[in-house]
């Protein structure tokens, strides 16, 4: 017997129950004081990968401002408005935190431009997918334990870190992946750590992209969601500074969206009395949204930031820069395996001969996917002066 409370004490019946958990790849002892779901997030917490997320670019290239989000202040976001809802919901709070923890691991250097080039340059070899590489950090590519690769979570954490995924690729994920295969919902933990990472991204890039100077309170007034509690905070504190309008919009925004989902959410649940986990995961639709107004006005501001904000051309300029040297160093790794580090050069040689080139690529792929911004920027140079790029 484990020593400490019952994890499941206080949970909702749809929650993940630890005692219903369809536990780890590898089994392992239970550890005293602490529940299967807070062992998942402490070791994503205490993975390479996480201390990475850092140095990794959100929106903004990591170097450009110190006030800016990057992935692991985003994640760190995610995780936060995550937790509110889970608790507020009866959920399971270490679970939703794990999963909105771990959900950027796999992301590349330099954001989405990042992800378009590796993919492009993976192309003949499988393609590459963030949210799949993600899987892949905590299940293969961590090196912390004697007995096994990966971080050995258990199988509702790495349910909810794989949101999406290609049929072909579902097919070679075996239990985790039939789910996609079979048009089943995950556990509503990972349906709320889905919902909370947009409603991060969608506020906090409202601020970053306001400090940038890229749109302005104006432009944004447009848009419903923030044009209401422009609204509220103009007439209650005439004469505010435009920092702390900012910040009180921004941060009435989330208030906004969250009890809106919550709210929504309970509704739903309700209605449609789920018995279990199991049955969450067999209807037909997700469970945890937004009210049809709000889902509308979410979208609204999803849309203005995707044409004014991250297509803006000073945004552009600097991602189609960073792409070119993550395209550079592919090719240039790819070439010549003998320019990686020792333990990646044993990694690609080891998966060439398994699968031939698609094995190497997959590895110059993890080593260059791993990257922050700022080691892409060195490596790049380091090549340079080489001569190989
Ligand atoms: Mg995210």
């Amino acid at each position: 017997m484990r020593k400490g409370r019952d994890p499941d004490t206080g949970l909702a019946p749809y929650a993940a129950l630890e005692s219903g958990s369809r536990g780890r790849r590898y089994p392992e002892d239970p550890a005293d004081y602490r529940g299967e779901y807070q062992r998942d997030r402490d070791r994503i917490v205490h993975s390479s990968a996480f201390r990475r997320l850092v140095y990794k670019t959100q929106v903004f290239i990591n170097h450009e401002g110190d006030l800016y989000r990057t992935r692991l202040t985003h994640s760190l976001e995610v995780a936060q408005i995550g937790r509110s809802v889970a608790s507020a919901l009866a959920l399971s709070e270490p679970l939703t935190e794990a999963i909105c923890l771990a959900h950027d691991l796999g992301h590349t250097p330099f954001g989405h431009a990042g992800q378009d080039v590796l993919n492009d340059c993976m192309r003949d070899w499988g393609g590459f997918e963030h949210n799949l590489q993600s899987l892949r950090v905590v299940d293969e590519l961590e090196e912390r334990y004697a007995e096994f690769s990966g971080l050995n979570l258990t199988f509702e954490t790495r349910e909810g870190i794989l949101k999406h995924c290609s049929i072909a690729n579902a097919r070679q994920l075996g239990e985790l992946g039939r789910r996609f295969i079979e048009r089943r919902q995950p556990g509503l933990e990972a349906q709320v750590a889905d919902l909370a990472d947009a409603i991060a991204y969608n506020n906090h890039d409202v601020d970053d992209g306001l400090r940038a100077g890229l749109v302005t309170i104006d432009e944004l007034r447009e848009v419903a969601l923030f044009g209401r509690q422009h609204a509220v905070v103009a007439a209650r504190y005439p004469g505010l500074s435009s920092r702390r309008m900012i910040h009180e919009i921004v941060r009435r925004m989330i208030h906004d969206v969250v009890t809106d989902l919550v709210e929504e959410t309970a509704r739903r649940l309700a209605d449609l009395r789920p018995a279990s986990i199991e049955a969450v995961r067999h209807l037909g639709q997700a469970v945890a949204g937004f009210s049809q107004a709000r889902e509308a006005e979410h979208l609204e501001l999803k849309k203005f930031l995707r044409s004014r904000l991250y297509r803006h051309e000073r945004i552009e300029a600097t991602r189609s820069g960073a792409g070119e040297v993550l395209r550079e160093l592919f090719g240039a790794f790819m070439q010549e395996v003998t320019r990686l580090p020792a333990e990646y050069r044993d990694a690609a040689l080891a998966m060439e001969s398994a699968s031939g080139p698609a094995g190497r690529a997959r590895a110059v792929a993890d080593y260059v996917a791993g990257m922050t911004d700022r080691y892409a920027f060195q490596e790049h140079a380091r090549l340079s002066s080489l001569g190989a790029v």
